[in-house]
């Protein structure tokens, strides 16, 4: 059998080849990772999986953001399932807590109301913390400040396909500034005068985008379509523009986060939809993703097998479950809306 040495030479050797794609130059990104130190083993599972299929290839930093401070085993463990950089870093007090302008008892009274009509999260305060964080604070974070992109991951996320090229890179590349892998319905009562709200917002500024009618209903309303937020490779420039901030701000002002509970991905889906142009936001088909029970994995056909998926072996894909709004994006035709097509409506 080989000599142990030339085989350890073979295997650097292999591994550097493998590693090449990391001379070219890399965009200015992070992973963006939101987690409570219970989560350590979901993540680690989660991490083992974008390392293999993407990032031994990039090395792209991971950012660890918490509410409370990290305790030492998760730092120990986590710094040990990569080789890429990773900053553990505290939340700022005031990007999690209720603003003085939220009457607390009655942010109490609706969070007892909503639980009681069994709406998911309808009882969590520290849910509306998350949401609230995830819409209007994480991009505000000292340590993004001098950062350009992001993907968000969330613990137990699972990637089934091999990435064998750059997503920031190409979205930098191809003048997207948002995108997504799943898009779905929104929960109805945990929303119900957000677009009213956001409505408004868009009518005293006059925005309009050609995105935005592929979250409108024939009536005007909401149709509840949006981007799954747990997934997202997105600007942070965007994020932080004047026009999205202030989208942000008359939301809070609206006290919708703690009176109902505003979920991050309708409020980011709105904002794109207001803000961003059509062809601005990416849908990643291959990219295969898993959260909680709802997958996208494109096989291909078998004409064109894409063999870089190890798809499970059975499973439906949520593009076909009758709650994808997917369909509708793929067949969406972008056309200029303007918020005077309701007012006149
Ligand atoms: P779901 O995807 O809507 O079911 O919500 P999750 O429970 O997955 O939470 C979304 C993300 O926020 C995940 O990355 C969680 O780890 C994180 N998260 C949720 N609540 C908290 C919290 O109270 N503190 C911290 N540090 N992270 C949280
Ligand atoms: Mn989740």
């Amino acid at each position: 059998s080989a000599d142990p040495e030339t085989s350890r030479k073979a295997r650097e050797e292999m591994w550097r080849l493998k590693i090449m794609p990391t001379l070219e130059p890399r965009t200015n990104a992070s992973f963006v990772v939101l987690i409570r130190n219970r989560e350590m083993n979901e993540f680690r599972a989660t991490m083992r999986q974008l390392e293999d299929r993407f990032n031994h290839k990039f090395h792209y930093p991971y950012l660890f953001l918490n509410d409370e401070p990290f305790t030492d085993e998760f730092m120990r463990t986590i710094a040990a399932s990569t080789t890429s950089n990773v900053t553990f870093a505290l939340i700022p007090r005031d990007h999690w807590s209720v603003p003085e302008f939220i009457d607390e008892s009655q942010a109490l009274m609706a969070r007892h109301k909503m639980a009681a009509d069994n709406i998911i999260y309808g009882g969590s305060l520290s849910y509306r913390h998350m949401c609230r964080f995830n819409s209007g604070f994480f991009y505000k974070h000292p340590l993004l400040k001098d950062i350009d992109w992001y993907w968000r991951v969330e613990p137990g996320v699972e990637f089934y396909c091999d990435l064998d090229y750059d997503p920031f890179k190409y979205m930098q590349d191809n003048g997207k500034l948002y995108s997504f892998v799943i898009t779905l319905k929104e929960l109805e009562p945990t929303i119900p005068s957000l677009w009213d709200h956001a409505l408004a917002h868009m009518l005293v500024n006059n925005r309009s985008s050609d995105l935005m009618p592929f979250f409108v209903s024939p009536d005007g309303g909401y149709n509840l379509c949006h981007f799954w937020s747990n997934f997202e490779i997105a600007s942070l420039n965007w994020f932080r523009s004047p026009a999205y901030e202030s989208f942000f701000q008359s939301l809070d002002r609206a006290g919708g986060f703690f009176m109902e509970r505003w979920g991050d991905a309708p409020v980011h889906s709105i904002a794109a939809g207001m803000l961003l142009n059509h062809d601005q936001v990416h849908f990643f088909d291959d990219i295969g993703y898993k959260h909680a029970d709802f997958i996208h994995c494109n096989r291909g056909s078998l004409a064109d097998p894409i063999l870089k998926c190890q798809c499970p072996l059975a499973f439906e894909n949520f593009d076909d479950n009758e709650g994808s709004c997917l369909p509708k994006f793929k067949s969406f035709k972008p056309s200029l809306w303007t918020t005077r097509d309701t007012a006149e409506a």
